[in-house]
C-alpha cells in the first residue's frame, strides 16, 4: 500500500500499488503509477503545480450503469435456472443465496484508424495444356510467384479487459459499453458496488490495444500475399476510454454443493452459471442414458449378426447410444450460459 494525495479532491488516500486507481470519494480513475516513485513511495506529497496533477488523472473515465438491483439480478438468475433441463424447479426453495455483490470491472476501449502499405509474395496460377474437348478449361496448373503491393485501411474498436488474469468466465464476454455515461462514484455507491481498477496503465494498455490493430492489419494483408516484404503502418488514435462495468455475482449452495452466477448488470444476461441438476433429473438420466446405451449396443450387435436387419439394427442402435450419451452427459456439464447474438 501506499499514500497518496487524490489529484482531484485532495482526499487522503491508501491504495494498493496499482497502475489505476478510482477515488471512493470523488470517482476521479488517479494513475498511481505515476504517482509512486521507483522505492514505492508517494511524490505527490509536495506541492505540486496544477499542470502536473492534472497528467495524474485519467480523464476518459466512464461506467456502464447497472440497471437492476442484487434482489432483481437474483429474480433473473432463478427464472433462468428453470428453464434448464434437468434443473430443480424448486431451487428459490431450496437452494440457499451465500453471497451477492456487485462488481464494476475495468475495460479499457480504443478506436483507431490504420491504413498500411504493404508489399509482399503471392501465388499466381499459370495454366498449360487446353482441353481440347472444353473449351477455356486447361489439364494443368502450376504457380509461380508474383511480388504484390496495394494498402489496407481499416477502422477498429478493441476491446481490453483490465484484469491480467481475467476470470475465466469473462473470457470470452462481449462487455456491452456503447451505453457508457461518464463516471458517476454515487451510482456504484447507491447500489453498494466494488470497484475493480485495471491491472494495466493507461500506457500498458494503449500499447496493448495498438498492437492487436496491428496484428489486425497483418491478417488482412496476408488475405492478399502469403509472405509480407515490407510494410508501413500509420495507426491513428481516435479515443481511448477507461470503462467501468457492472457484473453480479452470487453464490449459492444446493444440495450441500457450492455452484456461482455472474449477471450483467446492465443487460441482466447470463454471463455464466454453474447450473444444479435435480437429484430426480440426475436418476432419470443416469438410468435411462445407460439403459439406452446398453439397448443401442445390443441392437448394433444383432444388425451384424443378423443380415436381415442389419441396417435397421445398426442404425437405430447408433441412434440410442448417440441419444443415451447427450443424456449421460447433461449430468456431468459444469456450466451455462445465455447465447450472445
Ligand atoms: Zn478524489
Amino acid at each position: 500500500m501506499v499514500e497518496i494525495v487524490c489529484p482531484n479532491c485532495a482526499a487522503n488516500l491508501d491504495v494498493p500499488i496499482t497502475p489505476i486507481h478510482t477515488c471512493e470519494f470523488c470517482g476521479t480513475a488517479i494513475q498511481v503509477s505515476l504517482m509512486v516513485g521507483p522505492d514505492g513511495t508517494s511524490i505527490t506529497g509536495e506541492e505540486l503545480p496544477e499542470e502536473t496533477k492534472k497528467n495524474f488523472i485519467f480523464n476518459d473515465h466512464y461506467i456502464v450503469r447497472s440497471n437492476y438491483t442484487a434482489s432483481e439480478a437474483q429474480s433473473i438468475m432463478e427464472d433462468w435456472v428453470k428453464k434448464i433441463p434437468g434443473a430443480p424447479q424448486d431451487f428459490e426453495n431450496t437452494a440457499t443465496i451465500t453471497k451477492r455483490v456487485l462488481k464494476f470491472y475495468p475495460i479499457w476501449v480504443g478506436e483507431y484508424n490504420a491504413s498500411s502499405d504493404y508489399r509482399g509474395i503471392d501465388n499466381w496460377p499459370n495454366f498449360h495444356r487446353p482441353a481440347f474437348d472444353r473449351p477455356g478449361w486447361f489439364e494443368a496448373v502450376s504457380y509461380y510467384q508474383r511480388e504484390e503491393s496495394g494498402n489496407v485501411l481499416r477502422e477498429y474498436q478493441i476491446p481490453l479487459l483490465g484484469l491480467k488474469s481475467t476470470p475465466n468466465y469473462l473470457k470470452n464476454y462481449v462487455v456491452p459499453t456503447t451505453g457508457k455515461e461518464y463516471f458517476d462514484i454515487t451510482h456504484v455507491k447507491e447500489l453498494g458496488g466494488e470497484i475493480i481498477d485495471s491491472n494495466y496503465s493507461s500506457e500498458e494498455a494503449k500499447r496493448t490495444m495498438r498492437l492487436a490493430v496491428m496484428n489486425r492489419q497483418m491478417s488482412e494483408m496476408r488475405k492478399e500475399v502469403h509472405t509480407i516484404t515490407d510494410r508501413d503502418d500509420r495507426v491513428e488514435e481516435r479515443d481511448v476510454f477507461y470503462i467501468q462495468f457492472p457484473v453480479y455475482e452470487i453464490d449459492f449452495t444446493y444440495n450441500k454443493k457450492k455452484y456461482q452466477a455472474f449477471i450483467d448488470g446492465s443487460t441482466g444476461r447470463i454471463i455464466h452459471i454453474d447450473v444444479p441438476i435435480s437429484r430426480k433429473f440426475k436418476l432419470i438420466s443416469l438410468i435411462g442414458g445407460l439403459g439406452q446405451i446398453g439397448v443401442g449396443i445390443g441392437l448394433f450387435v444383432m444388425g451384424i449378426l443378423i443380415p436381415s436387419i442389419m441396417i435397421l439394427g445398426i442404425a437405430v442402435g447408433i441412434g440410442l447410444v448417440t441419444y443415451g450419451s447427450i443424456l449421460l452427459s447433461m449430468n456431468f456439464r459444469k456450466g451455462a450460459q445465455e447465447k450472445q447474438i
